[in-house]
Order: structure tokens, then C-alpha cells, then sequence
């Protein structure tokens, strides 16, 4: 972005529209991204907007592997945590999950198990004692059919997979379509819908590790944030949702107003203890199906201001608590502990087992549909 037009942003962050609109025009580009170890061949596409802000995401995992974006000098930064190799993210080392689509059912289902229509599945338990994140082989280890979308205001990937009935023992073949839209004012936007030939649960999500102030540049312990809740649905030792709702006030998860991540991290709190820092899912103020701001993240040292909106009930605060150093990721770069965080939009862990969560359930000649946008501008 060149000075005159983070100027003027940075007064009305809606000039950017149009003065970014005549700027360039927007391009997707595709390069091979390696092979998985059975030899499939992956690829990486780029999306650019009219300002010059990058994401990239590959059709392995629908995996979002870098977001340039710039600061409040206009500087590029990459601001997503990642590898530069496919092989790496089909290793998952860690368990991190960075930046993919995850599937068929986000988060954690208590002990691997769920009862629908009188039926009791099984699945994997890949997180003892408990299902995450889809199981052994989730969405985000799929190869997804991806087709590249240009439409002069904005571009995008529309990525499908086909999800057999039985597949980590969930009923129902399921159709399921994502599409990633990158618009000319900084929004990432993730369209998802599924349809299913039998009664089944979903819950769909994107697992991006964000560091406002570029992956790999320390923690964010010190970048500020707002969530636009008044409950988490507290967990046990396990990470379970124990089945109510606790208020925020009075506690470190009271995120209403701007508040440093790293600020009360470390109080002596049953339920910071019980994650191992923040990894929580946050209750969103009713919203019906509508797009909902749901949080903003900003960072004092580059200006960078990630604003989230969604349609789904909830959003995972997770702060990269079990990354210890040991991963390299792109540019050569260490992840130690909360050198990033997750702000996953969902349906509430465990729904399947919790009736009184909103439902995660899908019937035939249903769609499921939700939509979440990570908005970058800066300050
Ligand atoms: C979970 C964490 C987990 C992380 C990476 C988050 O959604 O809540 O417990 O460690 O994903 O797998």
C-alpha cells in the first residue's frame, strides 16, 4: 500500500475500497507445492488484491499457508504461521494444524463418542481420551479439488471434497465446499456448506496461527485484543466443556474491552490451568445467521488489526500453548510458546453429546452454511 493510501485508511477505513480498486488488478497464480509421501502432487495458489496483499493456500488440507499484509508503514509482513514445504504439513508434526481446514467435526468430542438416531459411533481417538479435530486423517490432511475463481473485484479458491459415509466412522457421504474470497478491502473470506445423504454432525472451522507482528517474531503475548462474548463453556482437565456457561466478568477470559492476550495468561485460574493458557471456547452474543463481529486483534508494535466476523455461535481462543520452540517453520523461523493465536469459529466442542449446545447436526436436504472473515487493516 503505497503512503497516500494508508493515510487516508487510517482515517476512513472505507477509502481503501476504492482508492485499492484502481490500484492493480487482482491475479491468482498456481505453482507446484511438492509431493505427499504417497506422490500425489499438491499445488499453491496465490491470491493477490488490488493493494498487494498475498495469501497463499494449497489444496492439501485447504491449508492457508501465508496472509502478507501490511503494517501501518506499509510494509508486507506474513502474518500467519507455517511451513514453506507441503511434506512438513503432512507430517503434523505437533498436532498444530497450522492454518487448514478442519473437519468433519472441529475440536474436541468427549471419549470418541456420540449418540444419533439411537446409533452410538465410534471414532479415533487421536487426543486421549477424546476425538480432535476429525480424528486420525481430518479434512486437513485431504486433498481437496480446487478451482481457481477471478472475477476482477476479487479472487478466490473454491476447493471440494468428498467425504465417504463411514470415513473416521462419521455417518453420511458429505459434500463439502469451501471457498476462499480475497477482496480488494483486506477481507479473507471463508465460505463453508455441506450437504449429506444421512443424518450426521459437522462442524467446520480454519485453524490459522496469527502473529500480527509477522510469523516467527516472538509471542503475542503482548498484542491486545477484544472478543465480543460474556461466556466461555468452561472444560475440564481433559479440555471437555463440562455443559454450562460461565460468565467472563470478573475473570482473566473478560476480553470486552482491548486487553493484552499475555496480561493474566499466567493467573493462578482453574480454567487457564485446565488449558494450559487460553484454549477456550467463547460463547458470541446471539447472531442469528447473520455476519457478526466476533473479535479484533491488534498489535501496538505494527498497527496490524485483524478484525473477525462470522455467522457461527462460537470462536476458540487458542495461544499456541503447546508450541515449544521445537517446530521450524517458514523462513527458517522457531514457534516457541504463544508465538501465535487461534481465533477459530465454531459450533461448541462436544456438541454432539451436549443437547443443550446449538446443534451440530446435518439431515438430508439440509445445507449447512456458515461464513467467517478476517479482515486486515491497520491503525
Ligand atoms: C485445540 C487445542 C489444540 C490445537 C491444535 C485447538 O483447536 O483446542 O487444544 O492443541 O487446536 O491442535
Amino acid at each position: 500500500m503505497n503512503k497516500a493510501v494508508s493515510a487516508i485508511s487510517a482515517i476512513a477505513g472505507t477509502a481503501i475500497l476504492c482508492l485499492g480498486a484502481s490500484a492493480g488488478t487482482p491475479t491468482i497464480t498456481s505453482k507446484p507445492f511438492g509431493n505427499l509421501p504417497d506422490g500425489r502432487a499438491t499445488t499453491l495458489y496465490t491470491l493477490t488484491n488490488s493493494d498487494g496483499m498475498q495469501v497463499s493456500i494449497t489444496n492439501f488440507g485447504g491449508i492457508v499457508t501465508s496472509i502478507k499484509t501490511p503494517d501501518r508503514k506499509g510494509n508486507l509482513g506474513d502474518v500467519v504461521l507455517g511451513y514453506d514445504r507441503v511434506d512438513n504439513y503432512a507430517k503434523g508434526l505437533g498436532g498444530t494444524y497450522f492454518g487448514a481446514l478442519i473437519g468433519r467435526y472441529a475440536n474436541r468430542i468427549a471419549r470418541g463418542k456420540f449418540t444419533l438416531d439411537g446409533k452410538t459411533y465410534h471414532l479415533a481417538i487421536n487426543n486421549p481420551p477424546n476425538t480432535l479435530h476429525g480424528g486420525k486423517i481430518g479434512f486437513d490432511k485431504k486433498l481437496w479439488t480446487a478451482k481457481e475463481i477471478n472475477d476482477r473485484n476479487s479472487v478466490g479458491l473454491d476447493l471440494t471434497y468428498f467425504s465417504k459415509d463411514g470415513e473416521e466412522n462419521f455417518p453420511g457421504n458429505l459434500n463439502v465446499h469451501v471457498i476462499y474470497t480475497l477482496t480488494n478491502n483486506g477481507s479473507l473470506k471463508i465460505d463453508y456448506s455441506a450437504v449429506t445423504d444421512k443424518d450426521t454432525v459437522i462442524n467446520l472451522t480454519n485453524h490459522s496461527y496469527f502473529n500480527l507482528n509477522g510469523a516467527g517474531n516472538g509471542t503475542i503475548l503482548g498484542q491486545k485484543l477484544i472478543i465480543f462474548s460474556d461466556a466461555i463453556t468452561p472444560i475440564d482437565a481433559t479440555s471437555i466443556p463440562t455443559g454450562g456457561l460461565e460468565s467472563v466478568t470478573g475473570t482473566p477470559f473478560d476480553f470486552r474491552s482491548p486487553t493484552e492476550i499475555g496480561k493474566r495468561i499466567d493467573q493462578n485460574d482453574p480454567q487457564l490451568k485446565n488449558g494450559h493458557g487460553y484454549d477456550h471456547n467463547f460463547v458470541l452474543r446471539p447472531h442469528g445467521n447473520s455476519l457478526a463481529l466476533a473479535a479484533i486483534a491488534y498489535s501496538p508494535e505494527t498497527g496490524r488489526v485483524l478484525s473477525e466476523y462470522t455467522t457461527q455461535p462460537g470462536v476458540q481462543l487458542y495461544t499456541g500453548n503447546f508450541l515449544d520452540g521445537t517446530i521450524t517453520g517458514k523462513y527458517g523461523r522457531k514457534y516457541p510458546k504463544h508465538a501465535a493465536f487461534c481465533l477459530e469459529t465454531q459450533h461448541f466442542p462436544d456438541s454432539p453429546n451436549r443437547p443443550s449446545f446449538p446443534t451440530t447436526e446435518l439431515k438430508p436436504g439440509e445445507v449447512y452454511s456458515e461464513h467467517t472473515v478476517y479482515r486486515f487493516t491497520t491503525r
